[in-house]
């Protein structure tokens, strides 16, 4: 990566996860419409402030209650995730004990591969989505893109899908499945498909998450009522009242 970017440049978080995932996509993990997802990712992350808000704390709160106590959590994985916070997805994958599925909107068998290879490297032991053996359909979604594992997306009860597109969350939802996702666009179909959203990049959010799965296990937190719909409106007026304060100092 380029020492380009000095520290104290004003947008130096975001100009460095846009270089991890500039890396990721020269090295075959992250297609080039993953690259425009994340400009609106972007977006959304300026009009939050570029930081974990209340609304988003809660939803990790709640998230982390439903994969501590979930039966059969899976993480599902993509080129985006796996450039940005491989590292991450691996140490709560232990801390929850849940699988870890690779799951592509614009699936190729030579980017799964180089996926694969890049969670391996961070320490997974046990990859799902890749063995054709193992592959059975969700319902309600065409081609390639409804490919889900038999032992991980399949049979869990609740999953962690993060930068899904809206039709995929809408068929898990189906399905059945407690979806829990990372989404910066409060407004995506994702985010207001899903039972918990988390509004955040999911750069800083699952940093946090990983630390209240933590707590929640040793019982340092109480369990809590979530209305995702509630907490959406909440980061919504968030937005609003960060702009507010922009446009007075500008
Ligand atoms: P939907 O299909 O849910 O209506 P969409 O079509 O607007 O959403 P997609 O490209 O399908 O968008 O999904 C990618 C989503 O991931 C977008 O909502 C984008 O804001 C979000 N996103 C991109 N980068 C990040 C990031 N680093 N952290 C969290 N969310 C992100
Ligand atoms: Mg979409």
């Amino acid at each position: 990566m380029t020492n380009l970017i000095p520290k104290s440049h004003p947008r130096a978080q975001s100009l460095y996860v846009r270089e991890r995932l500039v890396h990721a996509f020269d090295n075959g993990l992250v297609a080039k419409e993953g690259l425009m997802a994340h400009g609106r990712g972007e977006a959304f992350d300026y009009l939050i402030g570029e930081k974990t808000s209340k609304s988003a704390k809660n939803a990790i709160k709640a998230a982390a209650f439903a994969l501590v106590s979930a039966k059969y959590p899976v993480i599902s994985v993509n080129g985006n995730i796996a450039g940005l916070c491989p590292k991450e997805i691996v140490k709560l994958a232990k801390a929850v004990n849940a699988k870890i599925e690779i799951n592509l909107f614009y699936s190729s068998n030579k980017r799964k591969q180089n996926i694969l290879r890049t969670m391996q490297k961070n320490g997974a032991k046990e990859i799902l989505g890749v063995d054709k053996k193992n592959s059975t359909r969700i319902s309600g979604l065409d081609s390639a893109r409804r490919i889900i594992d038999k032992n991980g997306i399949y049979v869990a009860d609740v999953v962690l899908v993060s930068l899904e597109d809206g039709d995929r969350t809408i068929a898990l939802k189906k399905a059945g499945k407690k979806v829990i996702t990372f989404d910066l666009n409060p407004l995506s179909r994702t985010a207001q498909t899903a039972d918990i959203t988390i509004v955040d990049n999911v750069v800083r959010g699952i940093k946090e998450l990983i630390d209240t799965c933590v707590k929640v296990q040793k019982k340092k937190l109480q369990s809590m009522k979530f209305d995702n719909k509630k907490n959406l409106a909440k980061s919504i007026s968030e937005i609003r009242n960060y702009l507010e304060r922009r446009a007075k100092i500008a």
